[in-house]
């Protein structure tokens, strides 16, 4: 590891990757990490289509995270956008964190994944999460094993949801990023824009209200943000669907299901910016929206 030479600052940056299979926890660790809610989080797989930049900075040190979405075998085109921007996250990355849980055995996805980020030389750090949900005796076996079979950098226990092992996550980060400047400000939470954000929490409350096809099918575009003097912010948000079958569901009964997400989006998107905003939602149809290229360029999907 290089030292910081005199004229050198005393100062460490640089980017980390989170993989892991669906579910395990990555975007719950990412936003106790910036402390606020950046990433969406749902109890369903695969919810992350976007590369998320979010930044830590703090004590001489900076942390780009990049919450990568899943790796998946490519099939639709937005599939293979994401695995695109998935083998972006690698090479760009000065550390990998691979996230398994704790309570679950590494299936053959997981040993590919570690394998390869082994073999990139890049330091790689196996975060066994959710330690909440399983026996404090189970744990040194597994790191044991998982230290024996792929030699890791480090292993850590941690528990995202109730903030365990954290601190720990963070200063073995530190010690392995290298001497750099910073490359954000230091105020700096996100590149992303509010607005992203706003249609991040109105796609969130769609998969709480659905089921499994809906969300899958289903993306939201901010068409118009408005600031307004003296009176709320007007935001005019779209969703696109696939199908015709799919915006009757998402509006409903006389319009019973759209007002619901709206009113919950609204919920979140004031706590979210901290002030009251107007929200008004649209359902758009958009034919196989997922296999167009133009369509998955438009909506925001890769670079
Ligand atoms: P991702 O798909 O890897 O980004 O996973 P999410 O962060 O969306 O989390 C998936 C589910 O696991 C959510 O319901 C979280 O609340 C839950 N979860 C995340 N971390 C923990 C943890 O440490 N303990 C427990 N019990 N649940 C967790
Ligand atoms: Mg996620």
């Amino acid at each position: 590891m290089k030292t910081p030479s005199d004229n050198q600052i005393n100062y460490r940056a640089g980017y980390v990757s989170i993989f892991g299979r669906p579910n395990v926890g990555k975007s719950t660790f990412l936003n106790r990490i910036l402390g606020i809610k950046l990433s969406i989080v749902s109890p369903k797989p695969q919810t992350t289509r976007h590369k998320i930049l979010g930044i830590f900075s703090s004590e001489n040190t900076q942390m780009i995270f990049l919450d990568t979405p899943g790796l998946l075998k490519p099939g639709y085109l937005l599939q293979k956008v994401m695995m695109k921007a998935a083998e972006a996250a690698i090479a760009d990355a000065n550390v990998i964190i691979y996230m398994i849980e704790a309570g679950k055995p590494l299936n053959k996805e997981d040993k590919e994944y570690l394998l390869r980020f082994i073999s990139t030389k890049k330091p790689v750090l196996v975060l066994l999460n959710k330690i909440d949900l399983i026996q404090k005796n189970q744990v040194l076996p597994l790191i044991e094993k998982i230290s024996q079979d792929f030699k890791p950098e480090g292993i850590i226990p941690i528990s995202a949801l109730k903030r365990d092992g954290l601190a720990e996550v963070t200063g073995e980060i530190k010690n392995l990023l290298p001497y750099s400047p910073p490359y954000y400000p230091e105020d700096m939470l996100t590149e992303h824009s509010e607005r992203f954000f706003v249609s991040e929490i109105i796609r969130e409350q769609i998969f709480y209200l659905f089921g499994e096809e809906i969300p899958y099918s289903t993306t939201v575009v901010i068409d118009e943000y408005r600031e307004q003097k003296a009176k709320k912010d007007y935001i005019l948000a779209i969703i696109y669907t696939e199908r015709d079958s799919q915006k009757g569901i998402l509006i409903g009964k006389k319009g019973s299901a759209l007002k619901k997400i709206g009113a919950n989006s609204r919920k979140e998107i004031e706590k979210f910016l901290a002030k009251p905003v107007y929200l008004e939602l649209w359902v758009k149809v958009r034919e196989k929206w997922r296999k167009d290229k133009k369509s998955v360029k438009q909506f925001g999907y890769g670079s």
